[in-house]
């Protein structure tokens, strides 16, 4: 499967810099869980390693380290009311860069940030292409809205090949079409659902789907999706089968914390979706908790773009905390186990230099994670 991909200008030099301190480290093989590691840490060419160059003189920092975090669910290019242009794009995605995000999956975007490619001082984006929709069902100015669900394959197909490896499908949404008895429903049958997602994989693409709804559920498990958004319908076997296949979930507490606003806003309009909002608000954190519980793969992710501010990331894994998870566990989550779940690299000898730095351990306060002290893109201080 394509995902990570070593982007241009990646020759780039960078500086040369020592981190004395400790630092996540991996040695072995792919899939191994790193180590934290005390000692020395060298960045030159770009590059990390436990060797120093000869000859070279570094910089010195100290602290604590780790790759750049990842946020999977970042919509750069993107706000409530749409694509944004290239400068509105450059400052999301430095707010990303500044709380150590130097990795994006974004998750659906209606504009074209390949030029952010070249860019060496803003994080690194694998693209899921447009979100893939249907009219009248997902926000406005967003998706590609597919007049009939039949389209969906052959619109996966092409999204598979302007992406970077990912397509990203609007599973649910309210269906407004039946007035004060309106909820929320999933946009496309699963035959539809199966063939998308086929198409995807024959296209060396992986799917990920929004989904709030527990109807939606069965259908992606069904069809073989890749990776679930929020997922906040699920039921518990439906947890313990996405847990058996390796589907990971972004949990994205700070996003459906809104539930209840979406509840108030549906008001008298739509009584019977507000209610169906009201009752996933009342026990969303509850749920997610379960994802943790039953050995789900939480993948770190903001949904920033629409209601949430770019670089937020920090402050949404803090908040997983109240999943029953620790500080070590949500640092594994956010750093390694996301990286290889995308098939990005993690600080081992030779990887790229992207690189934060805190003044303390994230192991022991995931708060820490949300002061960021230097952060090392493509081999300089940003
Ligand atoms: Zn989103």
């Amino acid at each position: 499967m394509v995902g990570y991909k070593t982007l241009k200008r990646e020759d780039y030099m960078g500086e040369n810099l020592k981190l004395r301190g400790s630092f996540q480290w991996r040695d072995g093989d792919a899939g191994a869980a790193p180590t934290w590691v005390e000692g020395e840490l060298f960045v030159h060419d770009g590059v990390v390693s436990r060797r120093p160059k000869q000859g070279a003189v570094y910089r010195e920092l100290s602290g604590f380290a780790i790759p750049g975090l990842t946020d999977v669910h970042c919509h750069v290019g993107v706000s409530s009311a749409g694509a944004v242009d290239r400068e509105t794009q450059r400052e999301q995605a430095s707010a990303d860069r500044d709380a150590g995000i130097l990795l994006i999956r974004d998750c659906g975007a209606p504009t074209d940030t390949h030029w952010i490619d070249e860019e060496l001082s803003l994080p690194k984006i694998i693209r899921c292409g447009q979100h893939l929709a249907r009219p009248k069902r997902y926000m406005r100015h967003y998706g590609l809205e597919l007049e009939s669900q039949e389209e969906l394959p052959e619109e996966v197909a092409r999204q598979a090949k302007f992406g970077d490896g990912w397509v990203k499908i609007v599973g649910d949404w309210i269906d407004r079409s039946e007035g004060a008895a309106s909820d929320l429903k999933p946009l496309w049958g699963g035959d539809v659902m199966r063939d998308a997602i086929a198409a995807a994989h024959e296209n060396g693409a992986r799917v990920t789907v929004h989904t709030f709804a527990h109807d939606t559920i069965d259908t992606l498990l069904d069809a073989g999706v890749d990776c679930i958004e929020h997922g906040t319908g699920m039921d518990s076997d439906q947890i313990a089968e996405a847990a058996r296949r390796g589907i990971p979930v972004t949990p994205t507490l700070l996003q459906i914390e809104r539930f209840g606003d979406f509840a108030d806003q549906a008001g008298e309009k739509y009584p019977v979706y507000a209610a169906t909002m009201a009752r996933m608000d009342a026990r969303n954190v509850e749920h997610q908790a379960e994802l943790a519980a039953a050995g789900v793969q939480l993948l770190p992710g903001t949904d920033a773009g629409g209601y949430q501010h770019h670089g937020s990331l920090p402050v949404e894994l803090a908040r997983w905390t109240e999943l029953g998870l620790s500080a070590r566990e949500i640092l594994d989550f956010a750093t390694w186990r996301v990286r290889d779940y995308l098939g990005a690299p993690v600080l081992s000898e030779g990887a790229p230099a992207d690189v934060v730095v805190y003044g303390s351990d994230p192991r022991a306060d995931i708060t820490v994670l949300q002061r960021p002290e230097t952060v090392i893109l493509r081999g300089a201080v940003v």
